[in-house]
């Protein structure tokens, strides 16, 4: 935070600008952030869904469902009107909404409660991104609905979507298949029409984002991560290619223990050869490698990338401005 603050000071930005304290998991991890100067929550109760709701036979259903307010939520959403884009509940897939993400509204709402005692003014996401199986429309609606029931004011809300939004790559899946599925998504966000859809793992995103912009304008939140780091990488490769062999390496080393807490697919043995740097950073199983890999990068190379960064400041400026312009653009509503 106190980094952010030098940076926007240093660059004279006299515009709004705000933090957000991203996965929180507990309580007790909001307050520092509040203390900090954050202005953005984003809570992930993803401890707290039952992933294997989407599995379990009836009879497990129907036990799990003990103190999940069964009666009420049964009263209030089976109701089959067939009007709605994102479908119907029956009492099967009900169960399972209830089973999968009951605990885990319960646990947002206690987050939530807990942001509101200690500030005023925020934001609030709830995030199921990094869950096993993707959020159904039908899910998301559930969720929605059932936190504006119990006085949740959130912000915007990251559903998991189908197809892999992995770091620092683009969208792995059928476009046609997320096209339909944003459709129904999108159908669900105007019903409320209150808060925005946001999308994790946002970055390098490119043939998605025409997608979301075509459903959802500008009512976006899209998260990028790492992505400064591989275009400082890039520049790297290209004026410092010896530091930038050694970052690699060490990357190719350190991947198989750093990448446990991210969804990765890259595999070493299909990394390619070393005798053009730049392009390992189009490569998908290099970039990657070192997406996950920048803890043990800095810790090791901290000091000597900052230096070469420092040293060659414009091309990593300039970097930076074409890759998120790309963003930006491909993120414009086409007319
Ligand atoms: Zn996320």
């Amino acid at each position: 935070m106190d980094d952010a603050k030098r940076a926007v000071e240093a660059a004279k930005w006299d515009l709004p600008w705000g933090a957000d304290a991203d996965h929180l998991k507990t309580p007790n991890d909001i307050a520092p952030f509040v203390e900090a100067g954050y202005t953005f929550f984003t809570i992930d109760p993803s401890e707290h869904v039952d992933n294997s709701a989407d599995m379990d036979s009836l009879g497990t259903l129907k036990q799990k469902v003990v103190g999940l307010n069964w009666d009420e939520l049964s009263a209030l959403y089976l109701i089959q009107d067939g009007n709605q884009a994102w479908g119907d509940f029956d009492t099967e897939s009900l169960m399972r909404a209830t089973v999968k993400y009951g605990r885990a509204i319960q646990h947002a709402v206690t987050m939530f409660k807990h942001v509101s005692e200690l500030t005023d003014s925020f934001d609030f996401e709830v995030s199921v991104d990094e869950t096993d199986s993707p959020t159904t429309p039908l899910e998301h609606f559930f969720i929605a609905n059932e936190m504006m029931r119990l006085d949740v004011r959130f912000t915007s809300l990251a559903p998991r979507f189908i197809g892999r939004f992995e770091k620092g790559v683009d969208y792995i899946g059928d476009l046609n298949a997320l096209d339909t599925e944003f459709e129904k998504h999108s159908a669900v966000t105007t019903h409320f029409g209150t808060y925005k859809m946001s999308l994790h793992s946002g970055s390098d995103k490119f043939s998605v984002y025409p997608l979301v912009a075509k459903h959802w304008g500008p009512r976006i939140h899209v998260k990028t991560a790492g992505t400064s780091y591989l275009e400082a990488l890039r520049v790297i490769a290209k004026h410092e290619p010896d530091l930038f062999l050694k970052i690699y390496l060490l990357g190719c080393e350190c991947y198989e223990m750093d990448k446990r807490t991210y969804h990765v697919s890259a595999q070493l043995n299909l990394l390619p050869g070393t005798d053009d740097l730049p392009s390992l950073l189009n490569d998908f199983h290099a970039r990657e490698v070192l997406h996950v890999t920048f803890g043990s990068a800095l810790e090791r190379f901290g000091m000597e990338l900052r230096a070469a960064l420092a040293k060659h400041e414009t091309a990593y400026y300039e970097g930076l401005r074409t890759h998120f312009q790309e963003h930006l653009w491909l993120l414009q509503e086409q007319k």
